[in-house]
């Protein structure tokens, strides 16, 4: 999952940055417009939170430009003003919630697991493959019942690939999705965090899950399915 921030307040970015990547999400951080603008257009977001008061411009008018571009990406506006109005004028853009600045951080955790769809109660489905399974709500994966810690890293690998069980996943697709765009050290951190992940699901007696995809990428193994 890949997040936008865009807010010009940078002690408030700084703290969205660092909360949102520690619960996994690949965040980048915008503070102007037309940063805004060129990002959505140039990467693949799961959510946007969209700050309104930005010093070039109203965040409002991003989200009507990506609305009328047919852009559907998740918009999370921020907003200083208490007003009905402002919450109006918000949702008329397009934007498919609001939250008033002051916020705790929980209760934006809590808008943008509904607006990803992954709400905090037992009502999230259960990813499974084989004898994995994870638990999105609670963070929690194992396999056999054997409960296995992972990184927020190799939890974000593990649950793109179990959302998309039959899909072969590009490195360059992977990469995207789970480390941000100011990302600039190892080019095989994908590879990397794969060999961690097979090592801790590694259990005796069982196959591997994951299957390298030559020149490609990676995809779970098709076998594991019917086990
Ligand atoms: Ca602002």
């Amino acid at each position: 999952m890949r997040i936008l921030v865009v807010e010009d307040d940078a002690p408030l970015a700084e703290v969205l940055r660092r909360g949102l990547t520690e619960d996994g999400y690949a965040t980048d951080v915008v503070g102007r417009l037309v940063d805004a603008t060129h990002a959505v257009q140039v990467n693949s977001y799961d959510l946007v939170i969209l700050d309104r008061g930005l010093p070039d411009g109203d965040g409002r008018t991003l989200c009507a430009d990506m609305r009328s571009r047919g852009d559907g990406t998740a918009v999370l506006m921020l907003t200083a003003r208490d007003g009905l109005g402002d919450k109006v004028e918000g949702l008329d853009a397009g934007a498919d919630d609001y939250l008033t600045k002051p916020f705790d951080y929980p209760e934006l955790t809590a808008r943008i697991r509904a607006l990803l769809r992954r709400p905090a109660d037992s009502q999230t489905p259960i990813l499974t493959h084989g004898e994995i399974e994870m638990d999105p709500a609670s963070r929690r994966v194992s396999r056999s019942s054997i409960t296995i810690p992972l990184t927020a890293r190799e939890f974000a690998l593990l649950e793109r690939m179990l959302r998309a069980p039959g899909h072969t996943h590009a490195r360059t697709d992977l990469l995207e999705s789970v480390w941000d765009a100011n990302y600039d050290g190892l080019s095989n951190v994908v590879d990397v965090h794969i060999a961690n992940l097979r090592r801790k699901l590694e259990l005796p007696g069982h196959d591997d899950p994951i299957e390298t995809v030559r020149g490609v990428g990676y995809r779970l193994t098709p076998a594991e399915a019917s086990t």
